[in-house]
């Protein structure tokens, strides 16, 4: 799907499946375009051209939205009267959801002892949580889950992880955003990486750090010079690292021990270091290349897409 506001592209020939029984991350910098994607999949806006599908139909055609998909956008305006549990129940009506449902809902998102307080005195926390029983309602076999752990305290954090694993394991389709490499490390199983509304990557999250996480030897020394022309005649290729330390990739450690010991030049530190994740990603990102998986396995076809 392509969107555009204006001359402005947000979401760039995307293209992508969901599966179920995973977590599907989606990651990509601030204005990547994750949440117009989400928007058009939810029917929210319209894109350009192209489209998006839950189960193979576009949202306008689902029969029962809310008990086939659900969706954790941003912050819902909430009836300011309305105490959290009236809030939800409001909604299991509109939606032909029995209302036993609502105190179900409740206990999985850890908001019983609320339910008698107005909606809109929740404390941020509390209303993701709100926001995320109102995605959880219907029982939906799809989520779209818009950056969840956005405000919430550490404690909150892991929770949500644990939540979204545990939905996931019973076999649901759920895909989460996120801006943080580091936060999709830890529960997602899939990885869809978008840049400037482009696809970069659609690959296992182990595929993408067997990837990115290039390891390189480190050398701190005196003899910067030196050191660079050892290398340099021994075809090694040499960076500077961002603490002004030699980087080099693409030797052992070994090699280039014994290069320096062989010229006998000074050194204070060589060692084995790996990129970190999240450099890995900035750096994709940051440049837009292309990146596609050619040798990642062809995905069959998921229930959104
Ligand atoms: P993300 O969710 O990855 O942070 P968004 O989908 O919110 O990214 O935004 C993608 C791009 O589209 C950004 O450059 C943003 O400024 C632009 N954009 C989003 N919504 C609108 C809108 N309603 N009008 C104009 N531009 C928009």
């Amino acid at each position: 799907m392509t969107k555009r506001y204006g001359a402005a592209v947000a979401v760039d020939e995307l293209s992508f499946q969901v599966r179920p029984g995973q977590v599907t991350g989606f990651l990509g910098p601030n204005g990547a375009g994750k949440s117009t994607t989400m928007r058009v999949i939810m029917g929210l806006c319209r894109p350009t051209s192209g489209y998006g599908l839950i189960d193979g139909r576009p949202y306008p055609e689902l029969e029962r939205p809310l008990r086939q998909v659900g969706a954790f956008l941003e912050a819902k305006a909430v009836h300011p009267g309305r105490s959290v549990y009236h809030h939800l129940a409001g909604l299991a009506k509109s939606n032909r959801i029995p209302e036993s449902r609502v105190n179900e809902t409740l206990a999985l998102v850890g908001l019983q002892t609320v339910a008698r307080k107005r909606a809109a005195g929740l404390s941020l926390g509390m209303a993701q949580r709100l926001g995320l029983a109102a995605a959880l309602l219907g029982n939906p076999p799809v989520l779209l889950l818009d950056e969840p752990v956005n405000g919430l305290d550490p404690e909150g954090i892991l929770w949500i992880r644990g939540l979204i694993r545990r939905l996931a394991d019973e076999g649901r389709t759920i895909l989460v955003s996120s801006h943080l490499m580091s936060e999709m490390a830890l529960t997602a199983s899939h990885l869809i990486v978008i840049g400037r509304g482009r696809l970069l990557a659609d690959t296992t999250i182990d595929d993408f750090i067997a990837r990115n996480s290039r390891s390189f030897v480190r050398i701190r020394t005196p003899e910067q010079e030196r050191v660079r022309d050892v290398l340099t005649a021994a075809g090694v290729e040499a960076r500077r690292g961002p603490d002004g330390a030699i980087e080099v990739v693409g030797a052992s450690l070994e090699q280039v021990g014994e290069l320096i010991g062989r010229h006998h030049v000074t050194v204070h530190e060589v060692s084995m270091r790996s990129a970190s994740l999240e450099e890995a990603f900035m750096q994709l990102t940051a440049d837009s290349v292309e990146y596609r998986d050619d040798a990642g396995p062809a995905f069959p076809a998921g229930r959104m897409g």
